[in-house]
C-alpha cells in the first residue's frame, strides 16, 4: 500500500481547496507587523518545534520566525500526528498571535452581567478579587460550589489548581455535548472507550464506513490523511448522511439517509450479516458473550423494515452489509465524534460497536487498534483534599453510565441548588453559550453566581457575561504540559514559546500557580517554573529535555497493537467478553440490545436543523482569525434544491431561522443544493457571534447554537442530543444583528 500522500490530494480531501499554504502567504504578511520579538534569534530565520492548538488534536508543528516576526508553521516530520502536514487552521494558526481582537489586559466588570463594559486591571487586582470571592463562596458553601469547566490541554494547570482548593466539580463539553455517547456505548460493548485521537486504523481498513463522520469537514488531521490513503489504496467507502459531504464524494456507496434513523440502518445491516452468516464466527465464539439473544432480538429489523424508516432501499442495506463482510476483519465502521444527536445516541453508538464486532474488526488491523503511550510519571504533588459531598453533576447516578461529569449537570445544579449550590464558575478555553444548548438556561444559571471568571485568548460570547476575565497567551507564546500521547506509535511532544505575547496576556501554567498562590495553595506548585516541572517529569522518564525542545517530539519503541502482533484480547467488560447482550443495561432497566424508535418529526412545514464543522474553523474559536475567515468568513444554511424552487428561495438571498420556539437567527445567506435531502437544512457551526469584542466577526453567519433551544437527554449518560431543533425560514434584507 502506498504510504506517501501529496500535499495537493490532502488538501482535495479537506474540502478547502484555497488550501493552507496557499492562505499563509499574502495574508501572513500583512499580520506580521503584529509580532513582538521571538524568544530565538532576532536576525534571519529559526525554527521552533512545538504542537498545535487551533483544535484539540495536538499536531507536531514548526513554526519559522524570520528577522523577529513569526512567518510560518508548518507541520513536524517527525510528528506521528501531522507526519509533516498541518491541516488548514493549523497552517493559519499565525493569524491567532496576530488577531487584533484577541483579549490584551485582565479585565473586571464594570456594569450588569453581560453588558461587555469593563475596566482595565492588573493580574494582581484581578487575582485578588478572584481569591477574596473564590474564599468567600467556600467559607459560605463549601469548596464543592466552584465548578471548572475546560476544554483542552491548556486547562491541566487550572484543573490541578481547582482540585487543590477542594472542587471535584470539573468537566467538559467534550463528554455530554460531544463523544460522551460513542465512548460510552463501546465501553459497554468492549470495555473500553474509543479514546482521543480515536483508535482507527483507517489507513489499513479495506472497506470504511462512515455514518454521520464527515471526515474532511470533521478536520482530525491524521485520520484525513489516512483516509486519503484508504481512499488510494482502493478501500470501499461507504457513507451514510442526510447530506452528500465531501467524504459522501468519495464513497462507493453513498446512502443519503432520512436524518435520526441510523439506528434502524444498523440494526437491518446487522441483520442482513447475521441472517446470512457473514460475521466472524470464530471471533464471536472465542470473545462474544450473548451472542444468540442478541442475533434473536435482530429479526424484526429486516432491510424491508428498515426502508421507510431510512428511506434507504432493502437492496441498498443488503449490498452495503455484504460488502463491509467481504473485507472483514479489516472493514471499520468509523465511531464517529461527535455524537450527541437524538437523544438515544449511546444505543446508537453501541449498536456501531456491535457492528464492528460481528465484523471481528476490533484489535484487528484495518479496524481498531489498542493505542500505546509512553510512561512519562506525573509531577508528584500533594494529596488534594477529599470531598465529603461528592459530585454535582448526577444526582443519586441518574445517568448511571456517565463516566465523566456532566457539564449541563452542572448547570442545572446551579439553576436549582440542587443536590447542593454553585457558586462560581471558572471558564477555560470554552465558549459555553455556543457549546451547550440552550442558552437561556446558560444565562439563567449565570444570573445565580457570585463569581464567573473566563480565561480565554479572545472575548467569547461568554467572557461577555463574566466578572473577570483574564487573558491567555497564544499557544505559540506559551509552555503547556507534555503531550504524552495514546497513539498506534508511542510518543512525547513539547508546547514551547516562539514568540512573545503582544501585549499583557500570560500562559494558563502561570495564571493557575498565581491563582493558586493568591488562594493560600502555594505549597501545590513546587516548581519554580514551567521548565523546572517539564524537566522533572521527562527525567523521571529518563528523556532529556534539551532533545526533546529541539526536536518537539521523542519517540518511543513500537509496540504491538493488534491481537495478530501479540494484543492479548481481554475485554473490561462485567462478562469479560464482548457484550452483544448487556446484563449490566438490562439490570438499570435499560434494552441490553440496542431497539429502534423513530426521531420525532417537527412542526408542519419546518425543517430539521443539522449542524456540522468546515475544515478551516474550531467550534467558535476561530472566527477572529484573519487568514482562516479569509478562507470562510460567514456560514450558509443549505437547503434542498427543489424545496428552495418551491419557495422561491436562491443561493446568495439572505434569510433568518426561526425555530420552534420563536428563537430567531441572525441573517444568513441561502446555498440551493442538491447535496441536502429535503427535510433537513444544515448550517456549519460556530458563527453568529454576538460579542462586541469579536469586531470582525460580529453579526457574520447564523448561530446554531442560539437556534438549540430544545435538546433530548441520553438516559444512559446525560448526553445532549441536539439535532431535535426544527426551523423556518423567512426573509431578510437587512443587515443588522437580532
Ligand atoms: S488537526 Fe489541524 S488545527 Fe487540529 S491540531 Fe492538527 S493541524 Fe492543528
Amino acid at each position: 500500500m502506498k504510504t506517501t500522500l501529496s500535499r495537493r490530494k490532502f488538501l482535495k480531501i479537506t474540502g478547502a481547496t484555497i488550501g493552507a499554504a496557499a492562505a499563509g502567504g499574502a495574508a501572513m504578511k500583512a499580520f506580521t507587523v503584529f509580532s513582538r520579538p521571538p524568544l530565538s534569534p532576532t536576525h534571519g530565520l529559526s525554527k521552533i518545534p512545538t504542537y498545535c492548538d487551533l483544535c484539540f488534536w495536538k499536531c507536531g508543528a514548526i513554526a519559522y520566525v524570520r528577522d523577529g516576526a513569526l512567518w510560518k508553521i508548518e507541520g513536524n516530520p517527525e510528528d506521528p500526528l501531522s507526519r509533516g502536514r498541518l491541516c488548514p487552521r493549523g497552517s493559519g494558526g499565525v493569524g491567532a498571535h496576530s488577531d487584533p481582537d484577541r483579549l490584551k489586559r485582565p479585565l473586571m466588570r464594570k456594569r450588569q452581567r453581560g453588558e461587555e463594559a469593563w475596566a482595565e486591571v492588573t493580574w494582581d487586582e484581578a487575582f485578588d478579587f478572584i481569591a477574596r470571592k473564590l474564599n468567600s463562596i467556600k467559607a459560605q458553601y463549601g469548596p464543592e460550589a466552584v465548578a471548572l469547566f475546560s476544554h483542552g490541554i491548556g486547562g491541566n494547570f487550572l484543573k490541578h489548581t481547582m482540585k487543590a482548593y477542594g472542587t471535584p466539580n470539573i468537566s467538559a463539553p467534550s463528554f455530554a455535548q460531544c463523544r460522551g455517547p460513542r465512548d460510552v456505548g463501546f465501553r459497554l460493548t468492549f470495555g473500553e472507550d474509543v479514546s482521543s485521537p480515536e483508535r482507527t486504523d483507517i489507513r489499513n481498513a479495506r472497506c470504511l464506513v462512515l455514518i454521520g463522520s464527515h471526515l474532511g469537514e470533521n478536520m482530525h488531521n491524521t485520520q484525513v490523511q489516512e483516509f486519503a490513503e484508504a481512499i488510494e489504496s482502493g478501500a470501499s467507502i461507504i457513507v451514510v448522511d442526510p447530506r452528500f459531504s465531501v467524504a459522501a464524494s468519495k464513497a462507493k456507496h453513498y446512502l443519503p439517509i432520512k436524518a435520526g434513523t441510523d439506528l434502524a440502518l444498523l440494526l437491518a445491516w446487522m441483520n442482513v450479516i447475521v441472517a446470512e452468516n457473514l460475521y466472524d464466527a470464530e471471533y464471536v465464539r472465542n470473545h462474544g458473550f450473548g451472542f444468540e439473544q442478541f442475533a434473536a432480538s435482530l429479526r424484526p429489523y429486516t432491510p424491508d423494515w428498515a426502508y421507510p424508516e431510512t428511506g434507504i432501499e432493502p437492496d441498498v442495506i443488503r449490498e452495503t452489509a455484504r460488502e463491509m463482510a467481504r473485507y472483514r476483519p479489516a472493514t471499520l465502521v468509523h465511531p464517529g465524534r461527535h455524537a450527541t444527536w437524538y437523544g438515544d445516541d449511546t444505543q446508537r453508538s453501541r449498536a456501531i460497536a456491535l457492528l464492528n464486532a460481528l465484523l471481528g474488526s476490533w484489535g484487528r488491523k484495518g479496524g481498531f487498534y489498542y493505542p500505546q503511550s509512553m510512561d512519562v510519571p506525573n509531577y508528584p504533588y500533594p494529596p488534594y483534599p477529599v470531598s465529603t459531598r461528592g459530585k454535582v453533576d448526577n444526582p443519586n447516578h441518574k445517568y448511571p453510565f456517565a463516566n465523566e461529569p456532566i457539564t449541563t449537570g452542572i448547570r442545572n445544579a446551579t439553576i436549582t441548588g440542587q443536590p447542593y449550590p454553585i457558586k462560581g464558575w471558572m471558564v477555560y478555553a470554552t465558549n459555553l453559550l455556543h457549546a451547550l444548548p440552550n442558552e437561556r438556561e446558560t444565562v439563567e444559571a449565570i444570573r445565580n453566581l457570585d463569581l464567573l471568571v473566563v480565561i480565554d485568548v479572545i472575548p467569547s460570547e461568554i467572557a461577555g457575561w463574566a466578572d473577570v476575565v483574564l487573558p491567555e497567551s497564544v499557544y505559540l507564546e506559551r509552555h503547556d504540559d507534555l503531550n504524552v500521547e495514546w497513539f498506534r506509535d508511542p510518543f512525547v511532544a513539547i508546547r514551547q514559546p516562539v514568540v512573545e505575547s503582544p501585549d499583557d496576556q500570560k500562559p494558563n501554567w502561570w495564571i493557575a500557580k498565581r491563582l493558586a498562590g493568591a488562594l493560600g495553595l502555594g505549597s501545590y506548585y513546587p516548581w519554580k517554573n514551567i521548565e523546572e516541572y517539564l524537566e522533572y517529569r521527562l527525567k523521571g522518564a529518563g528523556l532529556s529535555y534539551d532533545e526533546l525542545k529541539q526536536k518537539g517530539i521523542i519517540r518511543g519503541p513500537k509496540q504491538p497493537i493488534y491481537f495478530e502482533e501479540g494484543i492479548k484480547p481481554e475485554f473490561a467488560t462485567p462478562s469479560g467478553k464482548i457484550e452483544f447482550y448487556s446484563v449490566q443495561l438490562a439490570n438499570a432497566g435499560f434494552d441490553p440490545v440496542p431497539k429502534y424508535t423513530p426521531p420525532k418529526e417537527g412542526p408542519p412545514g419546518s425543517f430539521r436543523l443539522l449542524y456540522g464543522r468546515a475544515p478551516v474553523h474550531s467550534f467558535s474559536r476561530t472566527h477572529s482569525n484573519r487568514i482562516l475567515s479569509d478562507m470562510m468568513d460567514e456560514n450558509e444554511v443549505w437547503v434542498n434544491a427543489d424545496v428552495a424552487a418551491r419557495n422561491g428561495w436562491e443561493s446568495g438571498n439572505y434569510v433568518r431561522l426561526r425555530n420552534q420556539d420563536g428563537v430567531v437567527s441572525n441573517r444568513v445567506k441561502v446555498k440551493v443544493t442538491e447535496r441536502i435531502r429535503p427535510e433537513c437544512v444544515y448550517l456549519v457551526h460556530g458563527f453568529g457571534h454576538t460579542s462586541k469584542g469579536l469586531r470582525h466577526a460580529w453579526g457574520k453567519g447564523a448561530s446554531d447554537a442560539q437556534l438549540i433551544t430544545r435538546y433530548e437527554t441520553d438516559a444512559l449518560m446525560g448526553g445532549t442530543g441536539m439535532n431535535v431543533n426544527f426551523v423556518t425560514l423567512e426573509p431578510a434584507a437587512e443587515a443588522q444583528h437580532g
